[in-house]
């Protein structure tokens, strides 16, 4: 069978975005996916077919080798060194990526054998620790395989027996009419086997609650949303369906000195007013230690110093971004008398030429005057 385009498959055109390309692989995945379509065989192949053409396109070299050479530049083979090719991969790795959420995983093959459900844990941590990466522990509740029954949910020694009323296949078929719908095995509730004997540990259910301890380990650079996935430690599978995934989602607790702005940071920097118009050496915080900042004489509050490479390299950057450093001069308080004395004299001797020494403030003056005066 030849091959449709790809662009035409997902119906986008050809300079769709990424987000467009997810959006329309999400509209057709949700309508041809096998579990709602049990009785139309050309679903899987739609389904297939579409998640063949979203995962060349949202890769950004297997994109542009399609744009250039067409099918022959992304099947399985013709890329050097590609060791996964599309053929016999299944469609649980790519769906559960993107609606692992919304179905909760429950990709099923036949009768009940469930995907187990992912998991969201949030995770809080200190932007020195999303800069540098850290790891860390996490403890989870989770629904594990019973350690007594084996996952069987029967008590030891007794085996579940094939339900009768399906015979295993964990569905009926009712006829309505002309029509005959397959329908959840009443029995067995789709299981397709009957428990005698429960286990007493898990009640029959053959998963028990558990806390588990896992190892987390958080790259340098990530963002607040930003999840790390633990492939498999979600929730267990329902009758020895695979588990669930379990994402951790990062938020950043808020910092003291800095702000982020994806990869830049920003910091308010008070500069005494007599530095601001004298000038100086500034001392300035930086995640990587202190730096300095050469202030020129008569800087002004507003004014901001930009440093090169002093914000943070994000997961998906090349390069590091930006400190950005505004400073705020800073009117002195609780003054001494003899402070006071001295800024008077310093007024004093500015009012004499005020436009010279404060034209922003004489300025503003003369606009009021001209305004109430006519
Ligand atoms: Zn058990
Ligand atoms: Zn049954």
């Amino acid at each position: 069978m030849a091959k449709r385009d790809y662009y035409e498959v997902l119906g986008v055109n050809r300079d769709a975005s990424e987000e467009d390309i997810k959006k329309a692989y999400r509209k057709l995945a949700m309508k041809w996916h096998p579990d709602r379509n049990p009785d139309n065989p050309k679903a899987e192949e739609h389904f297939k077919e579409a998640k063949e053409a979203y995962e060349v396109l949202t890769d950004a070299h297997k994109r542009s080798a399609y744009d250039q050479f067409g099918h022959a530049g992304v099947d399985a083979g013709a890329a050097a060194g590609a060791g996964a090719g599309f053929g016999g991969a299944g469609f649980g790795d790519i769906f559960s990526d993107i609606f692992g959420e919304i179905f909760g995983g429950a990709r099923g093959g036949r009768s009940s054998v469930f995907r187990g459900a992912d998991l969201r844990y949030n995770l809080e941590i200190a932007l020195e620790q999303a800069a540098h990466g850290f790891e860390t522990k996490i403890r989870i509740p989770t629904l594990a395989e019973c350690a007594i029954c084996h996952g069987t949910g029967a008590k030891p020694g007794t085996q579940p027996q094939t339900c009768t009323t399906c015979r295993g296949a964990g569905q009926v078929r009712v006829s309505q009419g002309p029509f005959s719908i397959a329908q959840t095995c009443p029995r067995c509730h789709g299981s397709g086997k009957m428990i005698a004997h429960p286990c007493t540990a898990c009640g029959g259910a053959g998963r028990v609650k558990h806390q588990k301890t896992l190892q987390v380990k958080v790259p340098a650079g990530v963002d607040e949303g930003d999840r790390v996935r633990l492939s498999g430690e979600g929730e267990a599978g329902v009758n020895g369906g695979p588990p669930g995934d379990l994402y951790v989602q990062v938020h950043l607790k808020p910092h003291p000195v800095f702000q982020r702005d994806h990869d830049d940071l920003h910091c308010e920097m008070p500069v005494s007013f007599a530095a601001a118009a004298l000038g100086g050496d500034i001392e300035i915080p930086t995640l990587d230690g202190s730096a300095r900042i050469k202030v020129p004489a008569e800087t002004q509050s507003g004014k901001t110093f930009r440093l090169r490479g002093k914000g943070i390299k994000g997961v998906r950057s090349h390069l590091p971004g930006d400190l950005f450093c505004h400073v705020v001069v800073e009117t002195p308080v609780n003054l001494t008398p003899r402070q006071r004395e001295l800024l008077q004299e310093f007024e004093t001797i500015s009012l004499r030429d005020s436009a010279r020494h404060n034209p922003r403030a004489k300025g503003w003056l003369d606009m009021v005057k001209e305004f109430f005066e006519g």
